[in-house]
């Protein structure tokens, strides 16, 4: 036994009928045979926690647990009917009692009040999660798999505390490897190492066309050893940030993966499209379901502002970062404060309907920031703009008879869509949600917390939620599809994807391309050499793969621009100010080359610090 449990278990008073004591990641774990200790022991844990500064919990074990039958029955009784339970799972591995409910509030009661009740009358653990409004299949899954690996979760997070509380050398060196997303945007990937540890900081995946070759991080660099690596951190669920990760786990990776709970399953639900796409079009995928299903065993999620070890010398905390849902800056506190690394990810430093900007004041002390730049030398539209110009084009569409096709990505950009659309009461057609939107909605209603404060207070206090309006019409199979297609009533379409680069939008965009009176909404960024660019550009003419005549576009295009999820050099500059402390290096990655030199120079001017944008596989000392 570590040194840590040992300490441990000496402070606990005689009787106190010990079982287990266990890691839970960055957690300990205490788990008793004597009941009147379980729930007397407050005091006993919070001066072990007072002295430690860890987190401890005391669990009963499993032998004085009450039976599930009573607990489940028990539970329902307690809690009021307006809570809505859905489900109540045991996890006698853990001791814990999961209760889904439409209000966790009101299983939560007073101060907890009803959790202590369920705790005293059953020793089991009460834990409380919301119910999505929408059903998500990813969630269930994502549950179910979780129960049934309970058991080995409990030793895989037992192993990690090992590691994380195991021998470690004082801090020496400390160093951080581009491994992919720098002087480009696509497959980002920092490896962050120090003489005791390493983590990956992101692991993504290059989707644009001109990577195709070499989609993945530079993983076969030598810095880089698989075998050697404690632990990988994502910053938000988008492809190019999190696509690489069940390849990890493919070449034989076992820890933990490190993200906010929005992020785990919006980013189960990109990484299964990615790959069902690859094998629908004959591609080769980097990974099966088999990659994603490890992935999802190894998950550790963690709340923003939540403090936690995840290596003998690196403590991550994750913070808003007003990109998308659950969307996090990474921050790591090396060496016991010897150097702390803030990782910005996607940033917006801007509130917007979805989300409130980035939280810049979390963190006490910064020293070295990697900073996206994705829009680092340039300025974007201020978001109220794009918002008014889109209900103004689509209500003319409408009005004169006409159908809205929105072309746009599947998680963050439609639920913007959403919003925008649901707040106009002049707005009462139907509005269509195809491909992976409604799903990626239905995960948005899971978490409403992760919102905005402003869309939190239409949701929670005033029940007004945008994503379950009875306007939303969500199209599961190509039946439902073909009878949007064959109606002639004005209606809008939001669907994938985003670019036009084939998904069920490419139909829509075939039916509704030859009537003037329809309308063809870009609302997200078009990269060079996509249909979506080409029809900006002006094309009318289409060529279409396997048909002799092309489509002709006749309906009107138009652009609304302000929906971004990033920054631009303005927004960037003033979140890095907004830090308690000013950072003495700043490194930028995320943008294409000449945006980072450009912005690097700006950085420069403005801070005064040593600023650069390094290359792809250049290693940059920190310490
Ligand atoms: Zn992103």
């Amino acid at each position: 036994m570590t040194p840590i449990l040992e300490q441990i278990k000496e402070q606990l008073p005689r009787g106190a009928k010990l079982k287990d004591i266990l890691y839970e990641g960055a957690d300990i774990v205490l788990y008793t045979e004597n009941a009147e200790f379980l729930l007397s022991a407050g005091t006993t844990i919070r001066d072990i926690v007072g002295k430690i500064k860890k987190r401890v919990e005391i669990r009963a074990a499993e032998s004085i647990l009450e039976s599930q039958e009573k607990t489940e029955k028990l539970v329902k009784e307690l809690a009021p009917a307006e809570a809505g339970i859905r489900d109540v799972f045991f996890e006698p591995e853990f001791s814990k009692v999961i209760v889904h409910a439409e209000k966790p509030g009101l299983v939560i009661g007073k101060a907890g009040e009803l959790l202590r009740k369920i705790k005293e009358k059953t020793y089991w653990t009460p834990e409380v999660r919301r119910a999505p409004a929408i059903d998500s299949d990813i969630i269930k899954a994502v549950r179910a798999m979780q129960h049934r690996e309970a058991d080995y979760r409990r030793k895989f997070l037992h192993k990690v505390g090992e590691r994380i509380y195991g021998p470690k050398n004082e801090i020496d060196w400390i160093r951080v490897t581009a491994l992919g997303g720098f002087r480009e945007v696509g497959r980002s990937c920092v490896l962050v190492t120090t003489n005791n540890s390493s983590a990956l900081l992101d692991c993504g995946l290059s989707v644009s066309a001109h990577h195709l070759s070499k989609p993945y991080p530079y993983l076969e660099a030598p810095e880089f050893n698989i075998q050697k690596l404690d632990s990988v951190v994502i910053s938000h669920a988008h492809l190019d940030h999190s696509g690489t990760v069940p390849f990890l786990y493919e070449y034989g990776y076992r820890g933990p993966v490190y993200c906010t709970r929005p992020t785990r399953d919006l980013m189960i639900l990109l990484q299964m499209d990615y790959m069902s796409v690859a094998q629908r079009e004959g591609k080769k995928s980097p990974y099966t379901s088999k990659g994603i299903e490890e992935m999802i065993k190894h998950c550790v999620t963690l709340e923003w502002g939540q403090v936690t070890d995840i290596a003998p010398d690196l403590r991550l905390t994750l913070g808003n970062a007003g990109h998308l849902l659950g969307s996090a800056s990474c921050h790591l506190n090396i060496g016991d404060g010897a150097y702390n690394l803030l990782y910005t990810g996607d940033l917006k430093y801007q509130n917007t309907k979805l989300f409130d900007k980035a939280d810049a004041e979390l963190y006490q002390r910064v020293e070295g920031v990697i900073t996206e730049s994705t829009y680092g030398d340039g300025t974007l539209p201020p978001y109220d703009h794009g918002e008014e110009k889109l209900r103004t084009l689509a209500k003319a569409a409408l009005a004169r008879g006409g159908r809205v096709l929105i072309p746009c990505f599947a998680v963050g950009r439609a639920q913007s869509m959403i919003v925008t659309l649901m707040e106009d009461p002049e707005i009462t057609v139907p509005v269509y949600l195809d491909g992976m939107i409604w799903d990626a909605t239905a995960i948005h209603t899971a978490y409403p917390e992760y919102l905005s404060r402003y869309l939190q207070g239409q949701i929670l206090r005033k029940q007004k939620n945008p994503f379950i309006d009875p306007r939303l019409k969500g199209i599961g199979s190509g039946e439902e599809r073909r009878a949007v297609l064959t109606t002639s009533h004005p209606c809008i379409v939001l669907s994938t994807s985003g670019m036009l680069q084939g998904g069920p939008a490419m139909e829509y965009l075939k039916t509704f391309a030859h009537d003037p009176r329809n309308l063809l909404l870009f609302v997200g960024y078009q990269a060079e050499g996509t249909l979506g660019r080409r029809i900006q550009k002006g094309w009318k003419y289409i060529p279409i793969e396997g048909r002799d005549e092309g489509l002709e576009l006749k309906l009107e295009v138009q652009t609304v621009e302000g929906y971004s999820g990033h920054s631009d050099q303005k927004e960037l500059m003033a979140f890095i100010r907004a830090l308690k402390t000013r950072p003495k290096k700043i490194l930028a990655n995320h943008g294409e080359s000449m945006k980072i030199s450009n912005f690097v120079r700006a950085l420069h001017r403005e801070f005064a610090v040593e600023t650069s944008g390094p290359k792809i596989l250049e290693t940059v000392r920190l310490r």
